[in-house]
């Protein structure tokens, strides 16, 4: 079955066609800059071609949307010969708040419960509805199915969710931790308890998700038990530009003595912070932060430190809630790619009785056990495909 998916934000729409037999992506694309101009790249991954970029303007996402049917079937560029082969679509959504703890077929009524969790994450869930509603009517008919963020971390019991704020704050707005990065979290857990020879309904492990946004989440037996993001993607460890978990009195004490507004804080902890704000706004990127520390930068050098310390903490933190662990997983952009970091945050859980195999610890994205034959407990490097794993649940549910 081919399966479209669909990851749209406010200005940008990303999406896949996936054959669901096959699981290989037949075409990638992205379209950007929707509202200002309009840029669409398309890439054919079936046919092997090169990728194009198609500039042309995209008033709203039904056009962009337009654009991405008409490259998919297009004749030199496209994958499929008519649009009624695309038999399902699946669409990322940010927030389902506690209203959903899985995958569901998207109705009225659905969108309607979508549309009640826009408070929880103004930037996103918006923007996810536009994008169901453009597909709704580019492909009316098509089963489509919504994905959420949230839902793998709804099995978290009360004692790891609940904040320590008064009670009536949880209940008359829901604050409460809801994690994020779920579809990368279940997905990577499964493929770990494959890797590592694992009986998913019996194990413990912890997923490090870590890329330009990193979380740390603990799996037991299949579910998440715990994660460090919060009510929302800002806490946690440090990361490309959030600051993650500070004493939240510091919010305080800057808006007194740098005059800041709420919104000023707000852009001081999302935006100016993390490995960025660390390396005296050298760079998010760890490759850059790596090569800025071989030259002597010893903010940069020290931005890092920070990181790993940081996550090391969580694993530390999990492994005492999962009372032991079986298997850790490395994934995303960072812990896909960077031998140096993951070793880094090794070098602190040499308690657990890990050793790490240095050689095949240079991996870089692709499925690895990077500890050695002996440690205590298996480390992998598994790559995160949330497209697919998008793909899988669409495909169960039609
Ligand atoms: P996002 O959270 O935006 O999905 P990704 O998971 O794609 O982010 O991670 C992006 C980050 O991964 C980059 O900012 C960079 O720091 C890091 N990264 C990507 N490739 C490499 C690499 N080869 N070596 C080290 N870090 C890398």
């Amino acid at each position: 079955m081919k399966v479209l998916v669909i990851n749209c934000g406010s200005s940008s729409l990303k999406y896949q066609l996936i054959d669901s037999e096959t699981e290989e992506a037949l075409a990638s694309g992205l379209c950007e800059r929707i509202g200002i101009d309009g840029r669409l790249v398309h890439k054919p991954i079936a046919k092997g071609l090169d990728k194009i970029t198609i500039e042309a303007e995209m008033k709203t996402h039904e056009t962009a949307i337009q654009m991405v049917l008409a490259a998919l079937t297009d004749k030199e560029h496209g994958v499929i010969e008519h649009l009624d082969e695309i038999k399902a679509v699946g669409h990322r959504v940010v927030h389902g708040g506690e209203k959903f703890a899985s995958s569901v077929v998207i109705t009225d009524e659905v969108v309607k419960a979508i549309e009640a969790c826009n408070e929880l994450a103004p930037l996103h869930n918006p923007a996810n509805l536009i994008g169901i509603h453009a597909c709704q009517a580019a492909l009316p008919g098509v089963p489509m199915v919504a994905v959420f963020d949230t839902a793998f971390h709804q099995t978290m019991p009360k004692k790891a969710y609940m904040y320590g704020l008064p009670l009536s704050y949880y209940e008359k707005y829901k604050i409460r931790r809801y994690g994020f990065h779920g579809t990368s979290h279940s997905f990577v857990s499964k493929e770990l308890a494959k890797a590592a020879g694992l009986d998913l309904k019996q194990s413990k492990m912890i997923v490090c998700h870590l890329g330009n946004g990193s979380s740390i989440s603990a799996v037991l037996n299949g579910e998440s038990v715990d994660t460090s993001m919060g009510f929302t993607p800002l806490a946690g460890v440090l990361m490309g530009t959030r600051s993650g978990d500070i004493d939240p009195a510091i919010m305080e004490y800057i808006m007194k003595k740098e005059n800041k507004d709420i919104d000023g804080m707000m852009k001081l902890l999302n935006k100016d912070s993390g490995v960025y704000g660390l390396s005296g706004d050298l760079s998010s990127d760890f490759r850059d932060l790596d090569s800025a520390s071989k030259e002597g930068n010893e903010a940069a050098a020290n931005a890092v430190q920070v990181f790993a310390y940081q996550v090391a903490k969580y694993v530390g933190a999990y492994a005492a809630a999962l009372n032991g662990v079986d298997a850790i997983a490395f994934t995303a952009g960072v812990g896909e790619n960077d031998g140096k970091v993951r070793g880094l945050i090794l070098e602190h859980l040499t308690y657990l009785g890990i050793t790490v195999d240095a050689e095949a610890n240079q991996v870089r994205g692709e499925k690895k056990m990077i500890s050695t034959a002996d440690s205590k407990v298996k480390v992998y490097v598994i790559p995160t495909n949330e497209e697919l794993a998008i793909a899988r649940e669409t495909v169960a549910l039609v």
